[in-house]
């Protein structure tokens, strides 16, 4: 927990947002300001923030990160028409919060990168 961070002050609950999924491993929020019809944030419970400081104490996060979305897209029901996976890191892919977290974007035919 990160008392700074916005993403671990709203796992705790005093920052509100709209949860569709939680487990041991993460939680899903709808994203406040959505780019596609669909867009969710996969986050995990334990604040973590750039990939290149993974090792294989997170195997178990990152592989519920993912199963997660699989089931969400699933009971969303984007899974059949197609969702995107993205992960921003660092200044240059414009990421702004340094929380590790997926993006789950979907509704919408997305371009080749954006
Ligand atoms: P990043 O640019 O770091 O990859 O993505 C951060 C995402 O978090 C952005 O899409 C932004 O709209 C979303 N976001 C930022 N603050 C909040 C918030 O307080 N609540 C929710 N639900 N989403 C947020
Ligand atoms: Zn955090």
């Amino acid at each position: 927990m990160a008392n700074d961070c916005i993403f671990c002050r709203i796992k705790s609950g005093e920052i509100k947002s709209d949860i569709v999924y939680t487990d041991e491993q993460c939680f899903i929020i709808k994203d406040i300001a959505p780019k596609a019809p669909v867009h969710l944030l996969v986050i995990p419970n334990k604040h973590f923030t750039y990939l290149t400081g993974l090792t294989v104490e997170e195997n178990e996060m990152i592989g519920g990160m993912f199963r997660a979305a699989a089931e969400t897209a699933r009971k969303q029901g984007i899974d059949k028409t197609g969702y995107r996976l993205v992960i921003n890191q660092g200044a240059n892919s414009g990421q702004q919060v340094p929380h590790l977290h997926l993006h789950i974007l979907a509704g919408r035919q997305m371009g080749m990168m954006a």
